[in-house]
């Protein structure tokens, strides 16, 4: 599985195949999975350091295979923290098995990340066929709250752009994390409002609290 100090860059359930290109991101959010475990599905996924493309794509050719349907960038951070390396990575995928289905699980800042891009032509063009957005919140207050991103409170609308955006090209769902300080029926009020399915995941870390 290409292990980088014993963090994995691919790793695989059922037939998910899923990519950990890295371990930044732009947010600490509450609930994230990084804080109370190494790993998932028996993978380490903790990462000494970010894998180079070329690493990604050895990977990637010894372990992907047929059994396969969908390869998805995801793992312990924030995949548009490498837009090129998604891209290309994307490419090479496209490549190997066209029929593949390519996900992108992002945090939705892709566009105050790379401000200089236009990260939804970009995904496109690469062949990423849908995107996953964790949402999380209803408002900026909660969004900044539960999520703390690094952008500070303007990161909510620029989540909603970036959905709002993303929606016309790409199959597109939010998810959110089953807790006690997440809305989930404000969530689902304004999911439905952009016409956007939404996805509720389970929690299984330690209890939480915020102020
Ligand atoms: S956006 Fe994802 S990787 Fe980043 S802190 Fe939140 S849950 Fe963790």
């Amino acid at each position: 599985m290409t292990d980088l100090n014993d963090g994995s860059i691919v790793y695989w359930q059922k037939a998910s195949f899923y990519l950990n290109i890295t371990n930044r991101c732009t947010n600490d959010c509450i609930f994230c999975v990084r804080n109370y475990k190494t790993g998932v599905f028996g993978f380490k996924l903790k990462l000494a350091r970010d894998p180079t493309e070329q690493e990604i794509i050895n990977a990637l050719r010894k372990y992907l295979t047929q059994a396969f349907n969908e390869v998805v960038f995801t793992g312990y951070g924030e995949p548009l923290e490498r837009l090129e390396v998604v891209c290309n990575v994307s490419r090479e995928v496209n490549k190997l098995f066209p029929e593949i289905t390519i996900r992108l699980d992002t945090n939705g800042l892709g566009e105050l990340i790379n401000p200089d891009v236009d990260v939804i032509m970009e995904l496109k063009q690469a062949g990423i066929n849908q995107v996953s957005i964790s949402l999380n919140a209803s408002n900026a207050e909660q969004y900044y709250k539960i999520c703390q991103p690094k952008f500070g409170i303007q990161s909510f609308e620029a989540l909603l752009r970036f959905a709002k955006s993303a929606n016309q090209f790409f199959k597109i769902n939010y998810t959110i994390v089953a807790i006690p300080q997440i809305d989930i029926q404000a969530c689902q009020k304004l999911a439905d409002e952009q016409k956007i399915s939404l996805k509720i995941r389970h929690y299984s870390g330690p209890e939480l609290v915020i102020e």
